[in-house]
């Protein structure tokens, strides 16, 4: 058989399939026609080898959760540079966000994200839709035209959705189209003016707070909503041990409930904000060190289905604004895989497929996309790491537009050697 790419001897993990072996993948037209031991003379009939001897063979990662400023401000991120930093980071599908100016709530909208990403010919790029008009929380959005313009979901991501009546008619007509629902859990009337986590710090510094009840008032409520509708439900960057138990409580009533977890909430505290840097400033919060050991437990436990980047790039000018002007964000997709692999690998949370599954088959399953395996058949969206490569994040190299990433200078590992898309190689260190 000739095949467009042989990939050999590598360590190949597709945690969909519980494979863990050294083996070689076979790709021809952009889809994966084999994995296994091929016969001697099949390098000799491949258009390209690669020898993934001592690499990671694995799906190529998927992440739920960005935010690539396009269309309104291009320069903070587009979608072409926020794809570029994504598959440069190992990504050959992301999901972005609908709040950006103006929103994404029409299927026109969801066409011009789409038709960006196919442009840049970096990451495949999807799109939420906004679940309200103008993320207003008032209004309904066109969900049902956006589902069919290709929407994966919908959220008000930036904001949570207010009042339960609105939520309940959200749900009501999500049901109709078989699409999820996302949210992004902050109460207003708990969170108030608040720019970090309410507690010590928060008071030492002089700081409004957010209370962790922002978050969980939110997730209950969803939850008591979800269990009279069954609409799956996901819920955005969870961020504290409050919110661990809701969800812990929603699965073992067997509800359709997901969620996510982000890099910053597993590695940073509410103590960086001490010097008062905005690069610290996120929505929701960094919490305490209670919040991570619970948010680790619970992936350990298998409770979390997604890890999600959430990355927020802003300019370097609106960061430089004092703490309570400050906008919330940090930009990590780029270095995304060294920050789970510090928070959850090298602590020994997650083994190389738990992690691997984590940023593959489990977050293909909650936005119900054909991806993040490397079945026979399916399209040839692969990552090649090497797990032992340590590296130093430097923000001055993102492809990212912004650079307000708090982990310059941190030494991390698993680097990304290749990421290939549909069976082309989009990105080579
Ligand atoms: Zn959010
Ligand atoms: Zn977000």
């Amino acid at each position: 058989m000739s095949s467009d790419l042989l990939i050999q001897n590598g360590r190949v993990i597709d945690p969909a399939n519980g494979i863990d072996q050294k083996c070689d993948v076979v790709v021809v037209d952009g889809q994966i026609a084999e994995i296994g031991r091929v016969e001697e003379g099949a390098a000799k009939s491949a258009k390209r080898v690669i020898d993934a001897a001592g690499r990671l063979v694995v799906p190529g990662l998927i992440d739920i959760h960005v935010h690539f400023r396009e269309p309104g401000d291009e320069e903070e991120e587009t979608i072409a540079s926020g794809s570029a930093a994504a598959v440069a980071a190992g990504f050959t599908s992301v999901v972005c966000m609908p709040n950006t100016n103006p929103v994404i709530e029409s299927e026109t909208d969801v066409e011009y994200v789409h038709r960006k990403g196919r442009k840049a010919r970096n990451t495949h790029v999807y799109t939420m839709g906004a679940m309200t008009k103008g993320l207003q929380g008032v209004e309904l959005a066109e969900m049902g035209m956006m589902a069919e313009a290709g929407a994966l979901g919908f959220t008000d991501d930036g904001r949570g959705v207010q009042d339960p009546a609105v939520m309940l008619r959200a749900l009501k007509y999500a049901q109709m189209f078989d699409v999820f629902i996302a949210q992004h859990c902050e109460d207003e009337a708990f969170a108030g003016k608040g720019v970090m986590n309410s507690g010590y710090f928060s008071t030492i510094l002089g700081l409004p707070g957010i209370d962790a009840l922002a978050e969980e008032a939110m997730l209950w409520r969803d939850i008591q909503l979800i269990r009279k509708t069954k609409v799956r439900y996901h819920a955005q960057h969870i961020s504290t041990a409050g919110s661990v138990e809701l969800i812990r409580a929603a699965k073992a009533d067997s509800l359709p409930v997901t969620c996510e977890v982000t890099p910053h909430h597993l590695l940073l505290t509410e103590e960086c904000c001490a010097e008062y840097d905005t690069n610290y400033k996120v929505n929701p919060p960094l919490r305490g060190s209670g919040d991570i050991e619970a948010l680790k437990r619970a992936i350990a436990e298998g409770l979390v289905d997604a890890l999600a980047s959430d990355h927020a790039p802003h300019l370097q000018s609106e960061k430089e604004l004092e703490f309570l002007a400050a906008p919330f964000g940090i930009a990590s997709l780029e270095c995304a895989l060294g920050l789970y692999v510090k928070a959850l690998v090298e602590p020994g949370i997650l083994d190389w497929p738990g992690l691997i599954r984590l940023m593959t088959a489990g977050p293909a399953k909650i936005i119900g996309i054909d991806k993040g395996t490397l079945a026979k058949g399916k399209q040839a969206d692969i990552t090649i790491i090497n797990p032992d490569s340590e590296y130093v994040i430097d923000v001055n190299t993102f492809r990212s537009k912004s650079r307000n990433c708090p982990y310059n200078g941190w030494k991390v590992r698993g680097k990304v050697e290749k990421t290939i898309v549909q069976g082309e190689i989009r990105f080579e260190a």
